[in-house]
């Protein structure tokens, strides 16, 4: 008999959720708002309204599934099924498994970090579904992503670990939002991308890259998209991709995944960025050709992953 499974994807705007069954089909999906203002209660009230509209849209009874998975923003203490610490939802130490089980019937909830979450989902059901270890790093505004070996998450104590922008490469480098100097983060996010992008402006008048307008329309594409024509782009292009080599090569020889994934806008780039990098990444992995290799595939679930890895928590 085919396993349903609901998936919940938190956020500080929306709350995602769907029905799953094992292999990763989602039958039925839909989303309503968080409402953080309504509390904690309110929005745990709010998750559960959601998984019994999934279940009526599914034609599902509740006793048909084998559990609820959640990937929640913040520290997360996935044993004791507790939000430790979640910054834009104004949470601290809610227990929000044990809520969430007494609102539907006695059901099996677990909880993870969404980055995280969504880490498992892309090995799961995503680019990495034929291999059971990869370190998956989404660069967004920030740097973020998740550690599985073994098809296990990799969370570390209290779920505080595996913050992966925040390993420093450059020792008294750029200021990183976390306090620190120098991180992965404040090198590779979209964030560094951009700023880099302006300075390079500024510090050319002559580039070719303030066709596009000003500084204010600067996006991460800018700087990919003048490269072939504009040396000061191409500098631009190369120093992100060596750093994001550098930080990639580390995860790579403390974890020797067998894959690392890519996920956030940047990708978009393609073989613009993966062949180059990929190059880098050969070259300094520990080891070498001696070793196995450490390919970089780009992350293909986008939005479905944290739904869909929350729902393989309780596979
Ligand atoms: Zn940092």
């Amino acid at each position: 008999m085919e396993k349903y499974y609901i998936g919940i994807d938190l956020g500080g705007t929306f709350i995602k959720g769907g029905i799953v069954n094992e292999h990763g089909d989602i039958l039925v999906s839909d989303k309503t708002p968080t409402e953080v203002e309504k509390g904690a209660q309110g929005v745990a009230a709010n998750i559960a309204n959601l998984a019994k509209a999934l279940l009526e849209k599914a034609n599902l009874e509740l006793s048909a599934v084998e559990g609820l998975g959640i990937g929640s923003p913040g520290m997360i203490d996935s044993n004791g099924g507790n939000v430790v610490y979640a910054n834009n939802l104004g949470w601290e130490n809610f227990r929000i498994c044990d809520e969430l089980s007494r609102l539907l019937g006695g059901i099996k909830v677990k909880i993870g970090n969404d980055a995280n979450v969504a880490a498992l989902g892309e090995v799961r059901f995503g680019a990495a579904r034929n291999y059971s270890s990869a370190v998956m790093i989404t660069l967004g505004t920030g740097v973020g992503g998740g550690i599985v070996i073994d098809g296990k998450l990799v969370e570390g104590n209290m779920g505080a670990g595996a913050e992966l922008g925040h390993m420093v490469i450059v020792r008294g480098g750029e200021q990183c939002s976390c306090g620190r100097k120098g991180c992965f983060e404040a090198y590779s996010s979209a964030t560094a991308l951009i700023r880099d992008t302006k300075r390079a402006m500024e510090a050319h008048p002559d580039s070719k890259m303030w066709e596009c307008g000003s500084l204010d329309m600067v996006c991460g594409k800018t700087v990919f998209d003048y490269a072939p024509v504009d040396i000061y782009a191409k500098e631009v292009v190369d120093s992100y991709i060596e750093h994001l080599a550098c930080g990639l090569v580390n995860y790579a020889n403390v974890f020797r995944p067998e894959v690392i994934l890519l996920g956030g806008g940047v990708c978009a780039q393609g073989d613009n960025l993966i062949v180059p990098l990929q190059k880098l990444v050969d070259k300094e992995l520990y080891a070498g050709d001696k070793g196995p290799r450490v390919p970089i595939l780009i992350a293909e679930l986008e939005n479905s992953a944290g739904l869909l890895g929350a729902a393989a928590l309780l596979m």
